[in-house]
């Protein structure tokens, strides 16, 4: 073959494959569009598709969504005059405008926490449960603060595919206050890299409360998550731009972490804290007494940047939106932008992780092993990386100033879920994994015990009940484990599942038990030890 017909042949393979590729998607559309068309009428409803994106929890405000005008159809119909329809082609350019496949991998449940209502569910239970208590105050150092509505409750969720579920007050907005520190310093870590920022704050946790009076061995704050290191964090976002334009840069930051939710600007916080700001002028002073900042930092613009970053606000959606942007090591879900590096993400987690809850951090690292940081407004930050982000909005503090029902609903929440960040060690404690699609722990349970008892393989049986497989679950056949060590001949499965106490006579789908299964197959050892416990034929 010459080099020609070499080309020529290569370019209609090429064709082929191309060909072969759309028709594959055409079919994967067109499955997608039937499963939305229940009654095959040719077209869906808007409120379908709605429907089948917010059942997973992707809202419909969503900007990975493009979803035009000319989409949908509003001409009368054989039904309801005035509803909107979406025909087979309209659909198609709609999931292939949607960014990053969202609205495909929605509809086939193809996103990081499949059974997103059950999900929901266990948050609202969570949520109601933790409104009950009312204890702890509304900080009042700060008058302003002191003024807010002790009642709100508000507590938001953000997957790192963007699925959202909020219960509450969770479009309340409210001052971010300490929550400023953790992006701070991602700031200046993107600024300047890690060395030169820790040449100026240690990165120890303090072990006294957030407005200590104390510097670490070197004088340097002990880390950026107390007032001390806040402020020095402050003196070193964009030190040469103008004190307007310093703050403008911190707001962007915070637009596009929160995938441009509403970021704004308390006023009266501002000037309130200023005036009670004692404790925060001697650390500023203490400080450059011991020579702790950069060179040329002016300490009363440094200080005044410190208490205008305290007053920004946001909602817990918001807020959720940026713990999200953090779990998913610097890319904002809802807008698809990397935002923050990944080694910025994993220092801050790291530090939010030993320091994020004051002189509660160990504490809450061993309770609730995930890294999270609080707020005296009274919200709190919690990261699950690689999986979601959570904020909890409620007011009253404890003595630590750590919001009360946000640490409750923190506990709550490690009791349900495998998150914290050593549950992989205990894998048989039973909580929920929500990555797993509905039943899926279930199946691969009832799988695994099967499929070790026809093999004799006891070692792993073991493991199986150790972890919480039930030795009586049965598959889609109504097969058993003891079914398939019957069948198989192997007693030493058969006595161990004896010591369990399991089910001697279940009854499979062609209404077999195991001793019918022993005598089939000439299993004379297990007959009879079988027989002996009360099996029946
Ligand atoms: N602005 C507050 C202060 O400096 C922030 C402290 C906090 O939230 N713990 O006192």
């Amino acid at each position: 073959m010459n080099t020609k017909e070499a080309k020529d042949q290569s370019k209609t393979k090429n064709i082929q494959n191309t060909s072969t590729i759309e028709k594959i998607i055409e079919i994967e559309e067109k499955t997608l569009f039937e499963s939305l068309d229940k009654n095959s009428k040719g077209f869906i409803y808007y409120s379908d598709l709605i429907g089948a994106l917010e059942s997973v929890g992707i809202k419909k405000t969503d900007p990975r969504i493009k979803i035009e005008e000319d989409d949908i159809d509003y001409l009368a119909g054989d039904d309801l005059e005035g509803i909107g329809k979406i025909t087979y082609d309209k659909f198609k350019k709609i999931i292939q405008r949607s960014q990053g496949n969202l609205v495909q991998n929605a509809i086939k449940g193809n996103l990081i926490i499949p059974d997103f209502k059950s999900f929901s569910n266990e948050i609202n239970r969570i949520y109601s449960t933790t409104k009950k208590n009312k204890a702890g105050n509304v900080a009042s150092y700060i008058p302003q603060l002191g003024r807010v509505n002790p009642e709100y409750f508000g507590v938001s969720v953000c997957t790192i595919d963007g699925q959202r579920y909020s219960a509450g007050d969770s479009n309340v907005n409210f001052c971010i206050q300490s929550i400023t520190k953790p992006i701070n310093y991602c700031l200046i870590l993107e600024e300047h890299g890690e060395e030169k920022v820790h040449k100026h704050i240690g990165r120890e946790p303090s072990g006294i409360g957030f407005n200590g009076l104390v510097l670490n061995n070197k004088q340097l704050p002990h880390n950026p998550m107390i007032n001390s290191g806040a402020i020095m964090t402050c003196s070193l976002i964009k030190p040469d731009l103008e004190m307007a334009d310093r703050f403008d840069h911190v707001m962007k930051y915070w637009s596009r972490l929160s995938g441009k939710s509403p970021v704004r600007f308390n006023n009266s916080v501002y000037l309130s804290e200023k005036l009670t700001a004692d404790r925060n002028f001697a650390l500023g002073y203490f400080m450059r007494e011991n020579k702790a900042f950069p060179e040329n930092t002016n300490l009363i613009d440094t200080l005044e940047f410190y208490f205008q970053c305290c007053s920004i606000e946001l909602n817990a959606e918001g807020m959720a939106n940026v713990a999200a942007t953090l779990a998913n090591a610097g890319i904002c879900p809802i807008t698809g932008e990397r935002v923050l590096s990944p080694d910025t993400v994993k220092n801050c987690l790291s530090l939010m992780y030993s320091c994020g809850m004051y002189d509660f951090s160990g504490e809450f690292a061993f309770a609730i092993g995930l890294p999270a940081k609080s707020g005296v407004g009274g919200g709190l930050m919690v990261v699950v990386p690689n999986l979601l982000g959570i904020c909890i909005y409620s007011p009253r503090l404890d003595e630590l100033g750590n919001t009360v029902r946000g640490i409750d609903f923190c506990k709550e929440l490690i009791k349900t879920f495998n998150f914290h960040n050593y549950d992989s060690l205990t894998s048989g404690n039973n909580k929920i994994d929500p990555r797993l699609k509905r039943n899926q722990s279930k199946i691969e349970g009832i799988i695994s015990l099967c499929s070790a008892s026809s093999e004799g393989d006891l070692l792993e049986v073991r493991h199986l009940v150790a972890q919480g497989v039930d030795i009586n679950l049965a598959d889609y056949d109504g097969r058993t484990a003891i079914h398939l060590a019957a069948s198989e001949g192997h007693a030493n499965i058969i006595e161990y599942l004896i010591s369990k106490n399991v089910n001697m006579n279940p009854i499979d789908r062609w209404g077999n038990t195991p001793l019918a299964d022993a005598y089939r197959s000439k299993h004379q050892m297990v007959i009879e030890l079988l027989e002996k416990h009360g099996a029946k034929n």
